[in-house]
């Protein structure tokens, strides 16, 4: 472990990992690396990216052999992938492609996902190289675009005309609360998102499948955000994924090779802001991968007074990126943040009413314990977050099944956590009631 602040760390924050790791100060039983039950800034170094052979680069090998897509496409590792592009083709995560019905799968309890995630693909992939990212350009040594893995499972590649004639023969009757088209970084990703979108909204009432807009800012300019809203797009949302320019530039700008800066990235979610209005725009925000809590929450509360929403993911190493030696955040911090995080953006409790301990955690939420237990109980701070279904505002469509946790381990629950999963939150959060203690493992054999 390092024991010298990064000269990317603020000073305070620098100081007091220093200072927590110096004294080896007693924490949980539930700690994480170096017995701090946070994940520290020093710690989070993302690895240098290598170099890629020229015969690997921009997709060479999937162009050069030139093979055909036929339907469906499943990623594979031993056979080459096909040479498919958007807005012909889209991929879309394993959940999405199981509840639409073109690939077999059981997901461990949970019987659909409510998000159709469609992602843009093309045999280049995206160009940028952000750390904690499984499509990563790096990646293009040893796998091709369309098998690498992302947000721990496969992406499989189905024909766009395909999704949208499956989606309007489903009707009302559709399991689909929300459709979202990712963007990725590429030359043509601006265009091919609103084919994408046209073809969409000609034939599926935005009115019942509702559209997000998960943005690539870094391409983009104001008339691209504008567009987007006049056709029909429901929410956009800006990836931040890191909470403070520091963490910004290390992992998804200078520091890994990568496009992306921080101020475009405001400068698209502030357009999205004036655009498309309150409630209909939002960040995605990977918590764990060196902020401090306070850093994070004064992220969301910046994001709440500007109207808008933050989505959250809990850090996981993903394989194959540039972060996956780097361990996962530990579930005292990801719960901590995660309650905070519900309080500030749906009840109304603000950063300045919590208190926070000299490394920067939540040390009390602002509210009394018996709100806050209710609150607890009721589970549903502790699922996924993002865009909204049509279920109640505070409970996301896109539920990402396992995306940033194991089963075994869940970080955000894509469903609505049973009294066993209640338990094991209140002990991850230190919070345990008398008589009621968590058992290790109960909750697997629900
Ligand atoms: S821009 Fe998005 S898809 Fe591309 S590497 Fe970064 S996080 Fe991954």
């Amino acid at each position: 472990m390092c024991e010298y602040p990064n000269p990317l760390a603020t000073g305070a924050q620098a100081e007091w990992t220093l200072t927590c790791l110096k004294k080896e100060i007693a924490l949980p039983s539930r700690a994480g690396v170096g017995g701090l039950d946070f994940n520290a800034y020093e710690v989070m170094e993302p690895r240098r990216p290598g170099a890629t052979p020229a015969a690997a680069r921009n997709g060479a090998r999937v162009k050069h052999n030139n093979v055909p897509p036929e339907g469906v496409y499943l990623p594979n590792n031993n056979r080459l992938a096909p040479h498919m592009r958007s807005p012909d083709y889209v991929q879309m995560s394993t959940a999405a492609a199981i509840t639409l019905g073109v690939m077999p799968g059981k997901m461990h309890r949970c019987s659909c996902t409510r998000c159709l995630n469609l992602l843009l693909t093309y045999p280049e992939g995206c160009r940028a190289n952000c750390a904690y990212c499984g499509l990563a350009r790096h990646r293009e040594a040893d796998r091709d675009y369309a098998d690498r893995n992302f947000i721990r499972v496969d992406w499989p590649a189905v024909p766009m005309d395909e999704v949208v004639e499956i989606v309007a023969g489903q009707g009302e009757a559709t399991p689909f609360h929300r459709m979202c088209i990712s963007m990725i970084t590429h030359p043509r990703s601006d265009e091919d998102t609103v084919t994408v979108l046209r073809k969409w909204t000609r034939r599926v009432d935005p009115a019942t499948v509702p559209v997000s807009i998960l943005s690539n800012p870094t391409t983009m300019s104001r008339a691209d955000v504008q567009q987007l809203r006049d056709l029909g797009a429901d929410i956009f949302t800006v990836a931040l994924d890191a909470a403070t320019p520091g963490l910004f530039d290390r992992t998804r700008g200078k520091g890994v090779a990568s496009p992306h800066s921080w101020a475009k990235y405001w400068e698209i979610l502030e357009d999205a802001r004036d655009i498309f209005g309150r409630e209909k725009f939002g960040a995605h925000i990977i918590v764990g991968m060196g902020e401090t809590e306070h850093d994070v929450l004064t992220l969301v509360q910046q994001l709440v007074d500007m109207g808008g929403h933050s989505h959250m993911f809990c850090f996981f190493p993903e394989r194959g990126s540039l972060m996956d030696h780097l361990p996962a955040t530990p579930r005292d911090q990801w719960r901590r943040v995660q309650l905070a995080r519900y309080l500030i953006d749906y009840r109304d409790v603000r950063v300045a009413h919590m208190r926070f301990d000299d490394m920067g955690r939540v040390a009390d939420f602002g509210i009394p314990k018996v709100e806050l237990d209710k609150i607890i109980d009721e589970g549903v701070a502790f699922r996924t977050s993002g865009c909204p279904g049509k279920v109640r505002e505070d409970i996301s469509a896109c539920d990402r099944p396992y995306g940033d946790s194991p089963p075994s381990n869940i970080a955000s629950y894509p469903f609505q956590p049973a009294a066993v999963d209640i338990r094991k939150i209140r002990h991850q959060l230190g919070l345990e009631e008398p008589g009621e203690a968590y058992v290790e493992g109960e909750e697997l054999e629900v």
